[in-house]
């Protein structure tokens, strides 16, 4: 199946709560999910109960949507989850923060992940020096983060990194405001792992 192209804020209102794809937007009373709170679709499904494997199913595409990753990549990051050393869920959840368009979103150099994810693919940053354009790409500890130097002369750069940090950014990543870079400290800490994935329904999607 390909990547979702349709309304970002209609995967919100699928998932019953803010999966923050759209940015600042997100932080506004225009946020579809604060103005309407019954889900997409036909009215005569809403009052439907879900099932058991409903439930697991929909933890699992929230969590595929909120990182933007296809079935097939989550699924072999579900893999790695099993066969790495510890507890399944987290090993995923680290794994998707790892992502590098999570961490130009982290960094607050993207609005929202859909953004870092097309600022990575059209190639604006480097790690260690080196252009790195593969949203996927899982940083590791001690990589450094930087723009492309030629972005720091444009207008779009200077839009861009205009009063960052916009959000706190977690412990496991450093910010440098004086040149726009960042590093990756450690891994991601168990306590800073996405709060609002319940990643024990989705190991058991999976486990089925
Ligand atoms: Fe989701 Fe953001 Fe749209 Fe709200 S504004 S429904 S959080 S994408």
């Amino acid at each position: 199946m390909g990547r979702y192209t349709g309304p970002s804020c209609r995967l919100c209102r699928r998932a019953g709560e803010k999966l923050f794809l759209k940015g600042d937007r997100c932080f506004t009373p225009r946020c579809a999910v604060e103005r309407r709170h019954a889900p997409p679709g036909d009215i005569s499904n809403r009052r439907r109960r879900s099932s058991d494997y409903g439930i697991h199913l929909r933890e699992k595409q929230k969590a595929r949507q909120m990182f933007g990753v296809m079935e097939s990549q989550f699924r072999a990051y579900m893999d790695d989850a099993f066969n790495t050393p510890g507890i399944s869920g987290l090993n995923l959840l680290r794994t998707l923060e790892r992502r590098f368009d999570n961490v130009i979103f982290l960094l607050g150099f993207a609005d929202s992940r859909k953004q870092a994810r097309q600022l990575v693919t059209h190639g604006h940053f480097r790690i260690n020096g080196r252009k790195t354009d593969i949203p996927s790409y899982l940083v590791r500890t001690g990589d450094a983060i930087s723009w492309k130097e030629a972005d720091k002369q444009t207008e779009f750069y200077r839009e861009r990194t205009d009063g960052i940090p916009k959000r706190p950014i977690p412990s496991w990543l450093s910010l440098d405001q004086g040149d726009m870079s960042g590093q990756v400290v450690t891994m991601p800490p168990d306590e800073e792992l996405q709060q609002s994935i319940n990643s024990r329904l989705i190991v058991e999607f999976y486990s089925r």
